[in-house]
């Protein structure tokens, strides 16, 4: 789980904002923690504060925090060298600020990184259409029918992350995804469905489109979840 951004977009922490009441990794831990087929939760960012969340909403599946990087990248390194599970576990990486996903969007990721794949990541349709800008006019648009918006979790198996975060500095730090460093080390990566809702706060609008999804699932001013919502 990454927590470790500085939120230079949003102009502060944005995994620690809150959102009805609780602070956006709240949800985000929850979900992790709600999913059967997860069995530790491992945090990169502010270790104070991301104990004291953990400690107060009885997150019982975490099992430490590392410190973060200057990218998200190397923070992505610090946190593998937490897990010590065996070579062919199943690791999922997360954006903290992916608050909104939820554990059935985790578990089919597990499920389909257990297919013989090198990798599996959730994806979107694009809805607008993509076209290459440079120097204020249009290069290029791209075939919009193959294109996707790619999410997190993203899964692997724990010995190949450790060999491709083996890559110099450079390269990890050019790399927006965890899914690309695998690509191109020649891995199979596969794409299941992801979910439109399950955004990364990176703009102060996605704060207000959170808030919105947080209560059309019944969640409460105070973070409490009630009835039975999507
Ligand atoms: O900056 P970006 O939106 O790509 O960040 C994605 C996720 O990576 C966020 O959850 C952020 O907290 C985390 N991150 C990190 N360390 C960094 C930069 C980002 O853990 N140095």
């Amino acid at each position: 789980m990454l927590a470790g951004g500085t939120g230079s977009r949003m102009g502060r922490p944005k995994q620690f904002i809150h959102l009805r009441g609780r602070p956006a990794l709240y949800y985000t831990l929850k979900a992790f923690e709600d999913c059967p087929q997860i069995g530790r939760i491992y945090a990169v960012g502010d270790r104070d504060r991301i104990k004291e969340l953990v400690y107060n909403a009885g997150i019982e599946k975490f099992a430490g925090c590392a410190d973060p990087g200057e990218a998200r990248s190397l923070s992505t390194r610090s946190g593998l060298r937490l897990c010590d599970e065996d070579p062919e576990t199943v690791v999922l990486i997360h954006d903290g600020s992916r608050c909104l996903v939820t554990p059935d969007l985790v578990g089919r990721v597990v499920a389909a990184a257990k297919g013989g794949v090198d990798g599996v990541v959730p994806a979107v349709p694009v809805s607008d259409t993509i076209k290459v800008a440079e120097n204020g006019s249009v290069s290029a648009t791209l075939d919009r029918a193959k294109l996707r918006a790619v999410q997190t979790p993203q899964a692997f198996r724990l010995d190949l992350l450790r060999e491709v975060y083996g890559a110099p500095e450079e390269r990890l730090c050019a790399a927006t995804d965890d899914a690309s460093l695998v690509e191109d080390a020649g891995g199979r990566v596969a794409v299941v469905a992801g979910e439109r809702t399950n955004i990364k706060l990176t703009s102060p609008d996605d704060l207000v489109l959170a808030e919105a999804i947080l209560a059309a699932r019944g969640v409460d001013h105070h973070g409490e979840r009630h009835g039975v919502f999507g």
